[in-house]
């Protein structure tokens, strides 16, 4: 059957689409899939939800007019900040899971999937994972917190803290394990690696490394690859918006998954369409991050188009005890189940949060809360970052606007304790 033919035999049934097959479509082919999903899309978002409807009107189009991809510029673009609590964007009928987004802005979005989107999103991740190698059953490590914890048979879940007492008592645990891949934060794989390379430790057998959540720099994907002497496959996930992207075995950029979801490049910033998720639609999303769209085709063969993401740069937190990886921090110091599974419930009360760390170990953070936050999400809160930035002097404070950099960027993580950075890096 050719693609044309599963096309067709897809637009008749609806069902969420096989990705083994889709991969090898022709770029033509998937920009028709896009094309009939965004009509849907964009038909019930309008129909079924006000806040949609309210911004289509006083955009002045209609979604008649939205035919081909050609037509996204006429759709006016979506917020974060537009999509917290608000009922106007979510269909709780179509509710089948909670999410939050972890983003490095240091403000976090609870936001709502469908069944038809958990489905994807899976099956996308599955996809992706193939490609370096896994499968389920496989032994796998993760070194990240709860977010990356994986429930499959055969995995090691790790904390990704990687202060020094953990980094070794980590790498005891890897080496009984003998992990065959080996996934985690960038931050968190990146100190793992150093520490083993300055130490003469080797952990034999892992096929391949997976960085996710963090920009990964050529000098960090060096490391890793040398310390663990395997290739690393860059993973980029947004799940809000449902952007991802994974790199192939011809390492020649990150593959961006049509299927999932529209990328848009506009002037840098990554904008993004959802072609799933009815529970709550992301339509022309801005998520945050920027992307570059890469003008080769890849060596393997596949059409789906080559990209390079850039997130947010934060910096890190340095404790007495060793550094905190930046998507650690957002994890856990914005509340979020943890490794253990017992829950912390302070998120819903706080709506932003940035930590700013100055000379002589003292992390202030300055915190917005959300109107409901009571005194326990507060202590709960204050409990939580005093663990995690052991020795640390912490001190909150109330703000109604996390401040922007001169830049006009909203930091997450700031640290002017220029020169501890300094001597950690010169490590
Ligand atoms: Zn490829």
């Amino acid at each position: 059957m050719s693609g044309f033919d599963k096309l067709l035999q897809f637009l008749t049934t609806e069902k969420v689409i096989n990705l083994d097959e889709t991969q090898w479509w022709t770029l033509e082919e998937l920009r028709e899939l896009q094309e009939f999903r965004l009509r849907k899309m964009v038909k019930y978002a309008y129909n079924q939800l006000p806040g949609y409807r309210k911004k289509f009107d006083r955009a002045g189009v209609s979604p008649e007019q939205i035919r081909s991809l050609d037509d996204l510029p006429k759709i006016p673009m979506t917020t974060r900040e537009e999509l917290q609590n608000n009922p106007e964007f979510v269909n709780e009928k179509l509710i089948s899971g909670t999410l939050y987004t972890g983003g490095s802005t240091g403000t976090s979005l609870k936001y709502y999937e469908s069944k038809e989107s958990g489905k994807i999103r899976w099956n996308a991740h599955l996809r992706g994972w193939f490609w370096n190698g896994y499968r389920p059953g496989k032994r796998l490590a993760v070194i990240a917190s709860a977010q990356g914890i994986v429930k499959e048979e055969n995995t090691l879940n790790l904390s990704g803290d990687m202060k020094t007492e953990n980094l070794q008592k980590n790498i005891e645990e890897l080496k009984k394990f003998r992990p065959q891949h080996l996934r985690g934060y960038v931050g968190s794989l990146y100190i793992l690696a150093k520490y083993c390379l300055d130490n003469e430790i080797s952990i034999e057998g892992i096929e391949s490394i997976d960085p996710i959540s963090e920009n990964l720099y050529d000098f960090q994907r060096t490391t890793m690859e040398k310390a663990f002497n395997c290739p690393v496959y860059e993973e980029y996930c947004c799940n809000d918006g449902g952007a991802c992207a994974w790199e192939c075995g011809a390492h020649e950029g990150l593959h961006y998954f049509m299927e999932r979801a529209i990328i848009e490049d506009v002037d840098g910033e990554m904008v993004v369409t959802d072609l799933w998720n009815r529970a709550m639609p992301f339509i022309r999303y801005k998520n945050g991050d920027s992307v570059i769209f890469l003008d080769k085709k890849c060596s393997c063969g596949r059409e789906l188009p080559l990209i390079k993401v850039k997130g947010r740069d934060n910096d890190i937190i340095i404790t007495k005890n060793g550094m905190i990886s930046p998507s650690f921090m957002v994890h856990h110091g914005m509340g979020i189940e943890t490794i253990d599974h017992s829950k912390t419930n302070f998120r819903d009360g706080i709506r932003a949060v940035q930590y700013v760390q100055k000379p002589g170990y003292i992390l202030e953070v300055n915190l917005v809360k959300n109107p409901w936050c009571n005194n326990d999400d507060i202590r709960a809160f204050e409990d939580k970052v005093s663990s995690i930035a052991e020795g640390m002097s912490v001190k909150i404070n109330y703000v109604s606007d996390i401040p922007s950099t001169k830049k006009g960027k909203r930091a997450f993580i700031i640290n002017e304790d220029k020169d501890l950075l300094h001597k950690w890096k010169a490590n």
